[in-house]
């Protein structure tokens, strides 16, 4: 029988986002506060004709076509590099797969994308494996260390919720979620900001933080104490890359955003507000002035089978 796999997988803000010196290794050791937002990528997987090897349909209505058409579909896709890394880990054949992907978060936007598309093919692909070939499933902590080795960002997209993530953001401490649902605009750019680009300028620029404790972040009492805690340090690397982004924070703020903020390196712009209406409205304007603006809450799980 050929049985349709589905997974789903959240996108990410980063609440806090400190960013220490590049090291030797060529990275900068981050201390980041994550928030997976209900904003997720779908992910349908069924085993194709023998001898096929793995095919990739993007696709997402909600997205300026651009962003679709800016996502490879052959062996570069996360997805194609997911499915490999996964069989070699087991020490299987690669299967044959045909894989499509529903879009929904901006891509090169630093929300996530990619990430989320390889956490929910990690999980489409334990399953798959499973019944297939009867492989145990793998844990999620054993997921995350595979995830690890395809992008900082995905073992977060496997444990969803909120979360600090150090080292390059690939190691995850899970906190308890906050105690109140939060509101957020993200206004996406037609132009992605590749994200070496953004910490060559970050390094340009020259200021590194002390990483402070985000331990207690899950004591945070309200969206307006959530937004005094909120910070970048990507941020004035973006705004430089791309002036309109500065403009733009501001004007959601003048427009009753608690804080709008650069997401991760850019160049989405996450703004929290206080209740739904409020950021549906603003979206709202946003679009008419012919921007991307979508809105999600958060927080999400992690990346999941569908049913
Ligand atoms: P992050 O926040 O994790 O840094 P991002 O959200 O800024 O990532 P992505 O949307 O993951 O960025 O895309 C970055 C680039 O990766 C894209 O421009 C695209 O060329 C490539 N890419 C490869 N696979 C995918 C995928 N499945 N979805 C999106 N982009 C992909």
């Amino acid at each position: 029988m050929n049985r349709i796999i589905r997974a789903s997988a959240p996108a990410k803000v980063n609440l806090v986002f400190e960013v220490g010196q590049l090291a030797a290794d060529g990275y900068h050791p981050v201390n980041s506060l994550f928030l997976a937002l209900e904003l997720r990528e779908e992910l349908t997987l069924v085993k194709g004709e023998a001898g096929t090897g793995i095919s990739i349909y993007v696709h997402g209505a909600e997205l300026p076509e651009a962003h679709i058409n800016a996502v490879p579909t052959d062996q570069s896709n996360l997805v194609h590099k997911t499915a490999v890394l996964f069989a070699q880990k087991l020490g299987k054949q690669i299967p044959d797969l045909q894989i499509d992907i529903r879009k929904r978060i901006p891509v090169a936007g630093g929300m996530a994308g990619g990430s989320a598309d390889a956490a929910a093919m990690l999980v489409a692909m334990n399953e798959f494996m499973h019944l297939e070939h009867g492989t145990p499933n793998l844990t999620i902590e054993e997921l995350a260390a595979i995830g690890a080795e395809l992008g900082s960002d995905v073992p977060f997209c496997l444990y969803g919720g909120m979360a600090i993530g150090t080292g390059r953001g690939e190691v995850i401490t899970a906190l308890s979620n906050l105690a109140f649902e939060t509101n957020w605009l993200l206004c996406a750019s037609s132009k992605g900001l590749s994200t070496p680009t953004v910490y060559a300028a970050f390094d340009e620029i020259g200021s590194h933080t002390v990483f402070t404790d985000l331990t207690d972040a899950s004591a945070i009492a309200s969206a307006h104490e959530l937004g005094q805690r909120m910070s970048n340090d990507l941020e004035q690397a973006a705004f430089r890359l791309m002036p309109t982004l500065s403009e733009l924070v501001d004007q959601l703020e003048q427009l009753g955003a608690i804080r709008a903020m650069v997401s991760g390196s850019g160049p989405t712009i996450a703004a929290l507000f206080d209740s739904e209406a409020k950021a549906v409205e603003v979206s709202n304007l946003l679009k008419s002035q012919g921007l991307v603006a979508l809105t999600a809450k958060g927080q999400a799980l992690g990346a999941r089978l569908d049913g």
